[in-house]
């Protein structure tokens, strides 16, 4: 039977704990690890509705993407909004596992899957994170180089854009001499040998580096494993912020706003932009993504749709004459990240098949549109 455990490793090998951002609170916030689940329920947010459709699925998991404990609590009780959702989960059993800004950075992730959503192609990071790239460099003998590869690009190595397994292999010699004590693969102790090995490097990004090491050295025959690890000067292609693509035909900016409209389900669309914009490449941030309207503009983008705008941001898209260099759309929060559920949901079934995963019946966003 599955475990608790097993939800931490499918998420952690697509998106990273690592990669969330420093004021997140995500991964497994409340049950036991070797816990056995058979059905698990995925929500945007935890509410008591989804608690009770829990309690009554008789699930034994909730994954969110919003993080219910997000500061530092003083009590759980019965008289307090999560204290008391908590508290009925912990006494039934259900655990609840979050993963938040991890899912919005990674590739195939809440931007990217909203950018298909809305029916773009070539879709590409928007603000790709920058140090997160690094070269590893391994030493293995001839026979061993394929089986060590696989066992990397297995745990994460090798990924660049939309391709994976990418590595480079040269021919060499390399040398060595077993000292007293050890044991090794090649020779004898004492005896210097000389062993036609292949040089291989693989990119992988910092937050799988610890994985992709324990893949090599578990697969690498030697006692001693060579390696070395490099820092790359350039931005990651599998981790950053929001999405952005091509329409495949250019169309008003009305016409794109009935998309985005009934794609997304929304009530209300708050935006910027004259009728006459022209729209074919689209940036895309699920939840809050006001911090990257510049890096919309840079790349070219005829508009940015995301949520949480406040006031002011819509007149950073404004030039000296007043007119919109680029149309900046507000679909809502919940709007923009509801596909989010059934994203998690597929993912899960797809890694943790004897687990019955469906996402939430209810909208749990509290905000309503009025009329
Ligand atoms: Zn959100």
């Amino acid at each position: 039977m599955a475990t608790l455990s097993q939800v931490a490793s499918a998420i952690e090998n697509w998106a990273p704990s690592a990669t969330a951002e420093s004021y997140d609170n995500v991964g497994l916030l409340l049950g036991r690890p070797e816990s056995e689940i058979a059905r698990g329920i995925v929500a945007l947010d935890l509410t008591p509705a989804v608690v009770q459709e829990a309690i009554d699925l008789n699930a034994q998991i909730i994954v969110t993407h919003h993080p219910p404990i997000f500061k530092p609590l003083r009590s759980i009780t019965s008289t307090d909004f999560v204290g008391s959702m908590l508290l009925r989960l912990a006494e039934h059993g259900i655990g609840v596992y979050s993963a938040h800004t991890n899912l919005d950075a990674a590739r195939d992730g809440v931007s990217f899957e909203l950018a298909t959503r809305l029916g773009l192609s070539a879709i590409r990071m928007l603000e790709p994170a920058s140090g997160a790239m690094m070269k590893l460099v391994t030493f293995v003998p001839a026979s061993h180089a394929e089986s060590v590869r696989n066992a990397m690009a297995e745990a994460g190595a090798g990924r660049i854009g939309n391709y994976d397994r990418c590595s480079f292999m040269v021919r060499g010699t390399g040398t060595f001499r077993a000292g007293t004590g050890a044991n090794p693969t090649i020779g004898t102790e004492g005896s210097f040998e000389s062993v036609e090995e292949v040089k291989l490097e693989m990119e992988v990004e910092e937050s799988r580096l610890k994985a992709v090491v324990a893949a090599l050295t578990g697969a690498h025959p030697y006692e001693e494993v060579a390696y070395d690890v490099f820092r790359l000067h350039k931005p990651s292609s599998q981790t950053g912020m929001g999405a952005v693509g091509e329409l495949a035909a250019a169309e008003g900016l009305f016409a794109f706003l009935e998309r985005v409209r009934v794609l997304l389900n929304s009530e209300g669309i708050r935006f910027t932009g004259s009728s006459d914009k022209e729209i074919r490449r689209v940036a895309v941030c699920g939840g809050s993504g006001g911090s990257l309207i510049s890096a919309a503009m840079n790349a070219g983008a005829d508009v940015l749709v995301t949520a949480d705008l406040s006031y002011h941001r819509f007149f950073e898209v404004l030039d000296s004459a007043g007119s919109t260099r680029m149309a900046l759309v507000d679909a809502g929060h919940y709007e923009t990240e509801a596909h989010t559920e059934e994203l998690l949901a597929e993912r899960l079934s797809e890694a943790i098949p004897d687990v019955r995963w469906e996402a939430t019946g209810y909208r749990t966003s509290p905000i309503g549109t009025y009329p």
